[in-house]
């Protein structure tokens, strides 16, 4: 191979924008199945790269690396500010979860997880299902949150979690936790939404609730006696505490003008729309709960969890996320940082503490 094909290869790959530290990136060609996957090890400084397998139909590999690089990164600052001994890493396949997912895919995405020996481990994301990851489980020891392994739905602890998060947000902004008729707009009433709006509602909170799925909104007016809102507005609502539980990038130049809460703080991965839109919250004086901070009540589930269900480990973990924001809000205010900025700083912080050692 000549220079200028080197040059060429490196600048596809190693010089890709996502690339940052990555230790370990994996591309599989299963050519019986058709598997085609990426795993990305991102660092291991702290334990084994824990990261779920996503299985999206990418429009192109390049995408699909992209993502998977992203994800990774974001997985070793999420394990490490959750205290967990364990690395960041995940997994895509590239394929329609509804088209091309098979039995003999996900076995043979197990025997490629399996010759990693245990520097990745998977679990499920986006396109995957419980019984997907029993067929990854015939093939490889290194998957968590199955039946065999786990307490099933991470989501009771992301909902957890987040009640947690919400209380040490009040505590820092009102001086209290007490949410007795703090006024909430909730928005997303899914499997994390609905179990945080069912502990708002019996902390003596008055809920607004919305969702694109009208009998889940139904379903909270009777239960919670909230009131409903259209999803569009659940962020101008007059309301003391916003909490997005829908999807991403739900903060950003537009909607940020427009909220009436003093705190943003829910389950929804990937809230901010760009870092820009962070100092522009802290710009209006709206404390922002970081995303990756509050929602980790399910990786800690997933990580934590041992067979025969005993919970005592993760909820204690899961409910300590309270004290790590409180951690994070305090030194944003001393650092006059945004608390999206002190979450990466204390993550890199643990990730190099424990390099020195
Ligand atoms: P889910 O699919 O069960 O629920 C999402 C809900 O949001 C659905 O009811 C859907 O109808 C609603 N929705 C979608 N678009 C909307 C919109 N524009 N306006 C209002 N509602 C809308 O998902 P989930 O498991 O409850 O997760 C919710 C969020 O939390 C996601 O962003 C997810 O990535 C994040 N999260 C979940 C977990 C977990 O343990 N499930 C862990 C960490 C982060």
């Amino acid at each position: 191979m000549n220079a200028l094909h080197t040059s060429v290869h490196h600048s596809a790959v190693f010089d890709h924008p996502e690339m940052g530290e990555h230790e370990n990136i994996v591309f599989v060609q299963d050519k019986e199945t058709g598997l085609s996957a990426i795993i990305a090890v991102h660092d291991t400084t702290l334990g084994p790269a824990l990261g779920g397998c996503r299985v999206w139909p990418y429009e192109t590999p390049g995408h699909a690396l992209t993502d998977a690089l992203r994800l990774s990164h974001g997985m070793t600052y999420k394990n490490s500010l959750a205290g967990l001994d364990l690395g960041g890493g995940k997994a895509v396949i590239i394929a329609d979860p509804r088209k091309d997912k098979s039995v003999e895919l996900m076995e043979a995405f197990g025997r490629h997880v399996e010759r990693l020996a245990g520097t990745y481990i998977t679990a499920e994301d986006v396109g995957v299902s419980p019984d997907d990851m029993e067929a990854v489980a015939r093939h490889t020891e290194h998957v968590r949150g199955t039946s065999d392994t786990g307490l099933g739905d991470p989501s009771p602890y992301t909902a957890l979690g987040v009640f947690e998060g919400i209380k040490s947000s009040a505590r820092h902004v009102f001086g209290s936790s007490n949410l007795q008729g703090k006024k909430i707009s909730l928005q997303g009433l899914g499997h994390v939404g609905f179990d945080v709006a069912r502990q708002l509602h019996e902390a003596g909170a008055d809920l607004t609730v919305s969702d694109i799925h009208v009998p889940a909104v139904l379903r909270a007016i009777e239960a919670f006696a909230a009131t409903a809102v259209d999803p569009a507005e659940a962020h101008m609502v007059d309301a003391d505490i916003f909490v997005p539980c829908a999807l991403g990038a739900g903060l950003n130049a537009r909607t940020i003008p427009q909220i009436q809460a003093r705190i943003v703080a829910g389950a929804a991965n990937n809230q901010l729309q760009t870092p820009a839109d962070g100092i522009a919250l802290k710009k209006r004086g709206i404390l922002y709960a970081p995303d990756y901070a509050i929602n980790a009540g399910g990786v800690i589930s997933i990580a934590l969890a041992k067979p025969g269900g005993c919970d005592t480990k993760v909820r204690e973990k899961t409910i300590a996320i309270g004290e790590t924001l409180t951690a994070i809000f305090d030194r944003a205010k001393r650092e006059e940082a945004t608390p999206e900025q002190i979450a990466d700083r204390m993550a890199e912080e643990r990730l190099s503490n424990a390099n020195s050692v």
